[in-house]
């Protein structure tokens, strides 16, 4: 070694030891690791050391971009479209983003209430950025998708959660919602179709929500993701459309993502009140700058060009949810209510709990869905960190070959239970 590689060497223990001394933020020491990420990395592992497992845990639609979309990057790219662009996004994007939500939504925005971020996360944490004081609460129905609680605390807030019935569809009552309010609320989260449950709110039940948000003056964050994945054939209702009042406390929240099968390319959105707005894309042009300039140009495609292949991708989430509604329903000690979108089983299982596996209890979620992937190749989501772990989640994101596979699994594992 030479004096050199010595002088790095030690270089590299103290940068190391200083590191360890000065210890990380009490901000990052409170944000959870996904478990949802764990318990696909450990399908993951298995599927690579040949073993042969079914995985009900993506969160992506399985099938491809659309070929106009990616078609249209491409053309981005020859085109020299690769510099910054506007830090809250491109004119032409904007205007685009407005007739959507005017044309799906009934939702009047102009271009300056619309914010373009990298993905849906990045709008949502925009957004609790925005509005959030140090301290302040944030109703959360639970179940709720893991991301929101911890999008929260990062941004110096207090999620507040609400465990929503069953039997009311696992949706947050108007009653509920009053009953959580207090003088520290600043906003609630709606999410419809939801994560997990695939449950969508009616207009009913979103009328009686924005009188008591309204009434307690509180903002609604509406992530609507998976708006354009609903099976029942009804129109999704957007909470800031039912009107003046509510529109002006609600920031509505879209992506590319799901309904496009964008999701590697990382473009949300939101519409809310200008001054809102405005606070985001200031808080945007510092951390990040503008989403990538090649993705809103495939992102605009994908509003303006042909809408076939989401009618496509609807019509087979669809089938896979008839059939997989069906089988679980025919199976012993599990329960789940029809999802209306998304693409996500909400199956209950606690009637398993006490029951035994091979001679040993099932504690809990957690050892129902560890057995189910070790001794049956089949992967699922334990809902504990969804605020509800009395319930697993199958995403049906993945070929009916795989699904018809999945659920023969899970009702043998079912029926060897004693
Ligand atoms: N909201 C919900 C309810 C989601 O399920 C997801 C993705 N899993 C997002 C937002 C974020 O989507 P994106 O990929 O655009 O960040």
């Amino acid at each position: 070694m030479t004096d050199r590689d010595d002088l790095y060497c030690i270089g590299k223990i103290f940068i190391l030891e200083v590191a360890m001394s000065l210890g990380i933020s009490e901000r990052a020491k409170r944000v959870k690791p996904s478990s949802t990420l764990a318990i696909t990395d450990k399908a993951k592992q298995m599927k690579a050391s040949g073993i042969d497992v079914v995985s009900f845990g993506a969160g992506e639609p399985d099938f491809p971009t659309p070929k106009n979309i990616c078609d249209a990057a491409k053309k981005a790219i020859d085109e020299g479209f690769t510099k910054y662009t506007a830090a809250s996004g491109i004119i032409e994007l904007k205007d685009a983003i407005c007739m959507k939500f005017k044309e799906f939504n009934g939702l009047e925005y102009e271009p300056r209430q619309i914010v373009i971020s990298n993905g849906g996360k990045h709008s949502l944490t925009n957004i609790f950025t925005a509005i959030l004081n140090p301290g302040e609460e944030v109703i959360i129905p639970a179940p709720y998708w893991l991301s929101y609680p911890e999008m929260v605390r990062l941004a110096g807030g207090v999620p507040k959660f609400v465990v929503c019935s069953k039997e009311n569809g696992y949706k947050i009552t108007a009653k509920e919602l009053e009953d959580a309010c207090n003088h520290n609320t600043k906003a609630f989260v709606l999410n419809t179709p939801n994560n997990p449950t695939g449950m969508l709110y009616s207009r009913q039940e979103l009328e009686e929500l924005a009188k008591v948000i309204i009434e307690k003056d509180i903002y609604c964050v509406s992530d609507e993701m998976y708006e354009n994945l609903v099976y029942t054939g009804e129109k999704p209702v957007s909470i800031a459309s039912l009107g003046k009042e509510i529109y002006d406390r609600t920031i509505t929240c879209s992506g590319m993502a799901k309904s496009y099968s964008m999701t590697g390319w990382r473009i949300g959105y939101t519409g809310s009140a200008p001054e809102i707005a405005k606070a985001m894309g200031s808080i945007q042009s510092h951390q990040t700058s503008n989403p990538n300039s090649i993705a809103q140009r495939a992102a605009l495609e994908a509003l303006v060009g042909p809408q076939d292949t989401v009618a496509k991708m609807r019509t087979e989430f669809s089938k896979r949810n008839d059939y997989m509604y069906s089988r679980i329903k025919a199976m012993p000690y599990v329960d789940m209510i029809k999802p209306s979108g998304a693409f996500y089983a909400f199956v209950d299982v606690s009637a398993t709990f006490g029951m035994k596996y091979k001679g040993k209890p099932i504690d809990d979620v957690f050892a129902f869905a560890d057995r189910l992937l070790n001794d049956y190749g089949c992967a699922v989501v334990p809902c504990s960190d969804f605020g509800f772990p009395t319930h697993i989640r199958l995403s049906y994101a993945t070929s009916m070959e795989n699904i018809t596979k999945g659920m023969d699994r899970l009702e043998e594992f079912l029926g060897s239970l004693s």
